[in-house]
């Protein structure tokens, strides 16, 4: 008989033998005392602090965030009941769409379950409902947008990381006729890297594209009111499509699109992964929108959280920390092997009580490991002073050189892995 236990046993197997094996931190986040957070382990509590969360603004733990969700969950309940078709469709969710449609300034939103939901569902949706699509993916796309461009079964091409000749000839070669749909993010999350927007929106008008943007590391971030590097640049109303999450700097879970009536309404009308599925529940929905309305009109937490991240990214190249070329508030540190990376993350744990996930491939490119950092407005100067102390002593013990920024070195390994990926 087939040995099923085998088989999986054998499949986890292998990402151990790759150091590519994940481990979850069990942790406990305390309101009021974020970034810090108990970590249970073999029976064993510590405190430490948290140096990689995507909350990136703390509204996780906002008085008006939890107050809301703590509100609506007494007065409607905990779940929502329903698919959005059948009685899920709760109050606050429908507050919560006309929100967000508000933030980017379009006609309509539509809200999912994740920002991965969202965009697997609404990709594929999209360009499955447009004749002979042809999809022109950024090389660096996220997982959940490579998920839309499979499932729709369109034609896809991909195009150089933030390489605006190559998309342009791309396009050229497929003519204006054509239906074709940019795919591609503001800001990169693992590099910390923002995309060449508005000369993709050129080039989009030029030739008769449709654009869709995933804002999910950039929304709540940048922009008067918190929408988005495409807001900051005053270019939201030249994309069709500008996708988000409610999870990250919102403080929440949920993703979502925002666009033209007609999009929103076809994706609400087509895609499985909207249909078929509970709809948010109205303490979620309550949450994430006390968030978004507190970042609309309040820019203290984002300009806090530049000056933590300017500060840490100065702090590191100062001690010789190999600080990868962010123009953002994600801070990476190149490690470029998955073993040392995992040696150092679990170092700092155990040694310094600091937190920070090793990220290997596949979510980065291979001999591109590194330490994602990530500050908030909550991780103080004395703070960074001890990362960076912790760090340097890491290096120094798992055998890592301090060999400064890494710009050059990038550059170089991103061409090779491209090339070894068939172009
Ligand atoms: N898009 C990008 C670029 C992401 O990095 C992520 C998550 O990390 C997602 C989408 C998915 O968002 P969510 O965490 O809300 O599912």
């Amino acid at each position: 008989m087939f040995d099923y236990q085998s088989h999986f046993q054998s499949a986890v197997d292998a990402l151990r033998a790759e150091r590519r094996y994940r481990v979850f931190a069990d942790l406990e986040r305390r309101v009021g005392s974020f970034p810090r957070a108990v970590h249970r382990s073999e029976g064993a509590e510590r405190d430490i602090v948290i140096w990689c969360s995507n909350d990136y603004l703390g509204m996780g733990q906002h008085p008006k965030v939890v107050a809301a969700m703590q509100e609506a969950a007494g007065r409607m309940g905990a779940g929502a009941g329903g698919t959005r078709n059948i009685s899920g469709t709760n109050h606050p969710l429908v507050q919560l769409e006309r929100e967000l449609a508000d933030l980017h300034r379009k006609q309509g939103a539509l809200v999912f379950t994740s920002g991965f939901v969202s965009n697997e569902a609404s990709i594929s949706t999209i360009s499955r409902l447009l004749p002979d699509c042809l999809i022109l993916s950024d090389q660096l796309n996220h997982a959940s947008m490579i998920e839309g461009v499979r499932r729709s079964g369109s034609q896809k091409q991909i195009w150089r990381h933030n390489d605006v000749e190559h998309l342009e000839d791309l396009l050229k070669a497929a003519g204006r006729e054509r239906a074709k749909l940019i795919v591609f993010e503001s800001v990169y999350s693992m590099d910390g890297d923002v995309a060449p927007i508005e000369q993709i929106v050129d080039l989009a008008e030029r030739y008769g594209a449709m654009t869709y943007i995933d804002e999910v590391h950039a929304v709540g971030m940048y922009g008067p009111r918190g929408a988005g590097i495409a807001e900051r640049d005053g270019l939201m109303d030249r994309i069709d499509v500008i996708e988000g999450t409610l999870a990250k700097a919102f403080g929440v879970l949920g993703g979502y699109i925002t666009g033209t009536n007609a999009v929103v309404d076809a994706v609400r009308s087509y895609a499985p992964g909207f249909i078929f599925t509970t709809a948010l529940p109205p303490g979620l929905a309550a949450a994430a929108c006390a968030s978004i309305r507190h970042l609309k009109r309040s820019g203290v937490e984002r300009a806090a959280q530049q000056r933590q991240a300017q500060r840490t990214k100065e702090r590191m190249i100062d001690a010789g920390l190999p600080v990868m070329p962010s123009e953002t508030h994600i801070v990476p540190v190149l490690v470029g092997d998955p073993e040392s990376c995992k040696a150092a993350s679990d170092h700092l744990l155990d040694r310094h009580g600091i937190y920070i996930q090793p990220i290997n491939y596949p979510t980065v490119p291979r001999g591109t490991e590194r330490l994602r950092v990530t500050p908030t407005p909550f991780h103080s100067d004395q703070l960074i002073d001890q990362l960076v102390d912790a760090m340097v002593e890491t290096w120094e013990h798992v055998g890592l050189p301090l060999t400064g920024p890494t710009t050059v070195e990038l550059v170089s390994r991103r061409a090779e892995i491209f090339a070894a990926s068939g172009g």
